[in-house]
């Protein structure tokens, strides 16, 4: 198990060397690799991406469009009908959460920001209904900034391979961060996201098939071998 800066103690290179393997193979599987999620601004993309909390890009993909043509500022967004709002969102879940989140962000960054998103994961972070998954998601995609998202995705297929042995995700992206070169932060997480979709996944993972199953450290990856 790797013992990374989390712990308190740099990564090993032996550590850092297959860490470097995994990104290897998982570059060559996801040469370019971008979020399903459809947006034309970082404001955008900051909202589809609180909107897609507990459900698929697909779903909130499905909402959005509707949703940026009748609210195409945040201005128009912060001074929203809430029933409205909620009305359109409702099939991504949580619905009532959600509208009151995007809605007042949008306020928020009006009122702070003059209605343009800080490129700044602490500023980010401030906002109603944006974690530091939601701010490092809208960092790496909509300016390239190196940022690792952690997501339950991320959180299980790090796990597995042995690069974190932490549960927390403000640990596991410190782990991750310590393992590979900053410049690859910003699309880690996309492929991670997209690898557990597709192969490591939660309930029937494709171990026989993996093309990191030498490198993983999962016990339970033999039984499916
Ligand atoms: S071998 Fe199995 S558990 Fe390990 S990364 Fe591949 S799919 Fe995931």
């Amino acid at each position: 198990m790797a013992t990374t800066k989390a712990d308190g103690a740099g990564p090993t290179s032996e550590e850092r060397k297959r860490a470097r393997t995994i990104l290897r193979r998982l570059k060559k599987r996801y040469p370019e690799i971008h979020t399903a999620l459809r947006y034309r601004d970082p404001w955008q993309l900051l909202v589809a991406t609180v909107l897609s909390a507990q459900t698929t890009d697909e779903a909130v993909n499905q909402v959005t469009p509707e949703l940026f043509e009748r609210y195409p500022t945040p201005e128009d967004l912060a001074n929203a009908d809430p029933a409205e709002v909620e009305r359109i969102v409702h099939r991504t879940g949580f619905f009532r959460q959600k509208a009151s989140a995007i809605i007042r962000l949008s306020a928020e960054l009006v009122e702070r920001y003059g209605g343009e998103v800080p490129p700044d994961l602490d500023e980010l972070v401030t906002l109603p209904g944006v974690g530091r998954k939601t701010a490092s998601v809208v960092l790496a995609e909509a300016w390239g900034i190196p940022a690792v998202a952690v997501d339950t995705h991320v959180k299980r297929v790090s796990r597995r391979l042995g690069l974190t042995e932490h549960s927390d995700p403000d640990k596991i992206e410190e782990d991750l961060k310590a393992l590979f070169p900053r410049e690859e932060w910003a699309g880690l997480s996309m492929r991670f996201i997209q690898f557990g979709r597709d192969v490591c996944r939660a309930r029937d993972p494709d171990c026989g098939r993996c093309e990191l199953f030498d490198v993983c450290r999962w016990p339970g990856r033999l039984e499916r071998a």
